[in-house]
């Protein structure tokens, strides 16, 4: 089953208290795309990016069924660029660059031959350019999921409030779920989210987890509690690859399903933190995800006797 990726290129600097790295390939579209790859392909990117972009990595793309038809290269320009800090915690950052360059006038175009595809996964990205891809699909897929972040709720509002009626699953994570809806309670604030559009809602909470809300029901999946956390950058995006990988695998698109997707994207954040950008993600056989699927399974299994 196609799934058709949107979402940044990019270059990333990254400081975390256990290291620092100047230059590493990163965006959203890069960590969506490594992550579903191992549960479907092929993957259908549209992204943008400037002459700087390593060839090998276009390639090692090819090789895991991305199609690359969607990606743009400005041969005079340079790839979107990213800078982030991670506090001690790990759990938050402080963004220090964002250079949008390629990004700035990009026109995203839907080949011809993405038509059709099922499952649209809108990364992180202008909202604005989420819609048009929307609107360029001929026929709706069965499933549109968006990401997004707090630089787009800031920056881009009236455009992230038009997208929302237009999808199935927003993910964010619990700080923008609270910025986007002005209320402190997940609950709260899940219920005012919901009410802006979308069907489901993801809350992501780092390494506390992730929760599903769906009209008055509600699914919490736990991280797994990992003893070296080296770089969460990508890790949003690699449990989005995780979610609509297995979505697309099943080609259900059900609540039950989606609680499954949410423990298969918690699994591929849980390799992407082990090492700095996309490195981990793209090591891991189809045997280290089995192991970390049961590791879940353990992790959340009990009896109880009722009192
Ligand atoms: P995550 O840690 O899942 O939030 O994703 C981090 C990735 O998002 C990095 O590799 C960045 O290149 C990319 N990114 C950061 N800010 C933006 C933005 N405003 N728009 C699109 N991509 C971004």
């Amino acid at each position: 089953m196609a799934i058709i990726i949107l979402g940044s290129m990019a270059f990333d600097a990254i400081e975390t208290p256990f290291g620092k790295i100047d230059k590493i390939v990163g965006g959203s579209a890069i960590y969506i795309a490594y992550a579903a790859s191992h549960l479907t392909q092929p993957l259908q990117q549209i992204s943008i990016v400037g002459n700087d972009f390593p060839e090998e990595e276009m390639n090692e793309l090819t090789k895991r069924g991305v199609q690359l038809n969607g990606l743009e290269i400005i041969p005079d320009k340079k790839s979107f660029f990213w800078s982030g800090k991670y506090h001690l915690d790990m759990n938050t950052r402080d963004t220090l660059v964002t250079d949008l360059n390629v990004l700035a006038d990009f026109d995203p175009k839907v080949p011809e031959e993405y038509q059709g595809s099922e499952f649209l996964m809108l990364g992180n990205l202008m909202p604005a350019l989420q819609i048009s891809v929307i609107n360029q699909l001929r026929t709706r897929p069965k499933l549109i999921v968006l990401d997004t972040m707090n630089f787009w709720i800031e920056n881009t509002p009236d455009d992230l409030k038009k997208v929302l009626p237009m999808i199935d699953v927003l993910m964010i994570n619990d700080s923008e779920a609270r910025q986007l809806s002005s209320e402190f309670s997940m609950v709260r604030a899940a219920k005012k989210v919901l009410d802006m559009g979308p069907k489901f809602l993801i809350i992501k909470k780092g390494e506390h987890g992730a929760l599903l809300f769906h009209e008055n029901h509600v699914f919490f999946a736990p991280a797994l509690p990992l003893e070296d956390v080296f770089d969460p950058t990508g890790a949003g995006d690699a449990f989005a690859g995780g979610f609509i990988g297995h979505i697309a695998r099943t080609k259900n698109i059900g609540f039950e399903n989606m609680k499954t997707a949410i423990i298969v994207g918690s699994a591929m954040a849980s390799f992407c933190v082990e090492k700095f950008g996309p490195q981990r993600l793209k090591e891991i056989t189809k045997k280290d995800i089995d192991i970390r699927l049961h590791e879940f399974v353990q992790l959340v299994n009990f009896d109880i006797d009722l009192v």
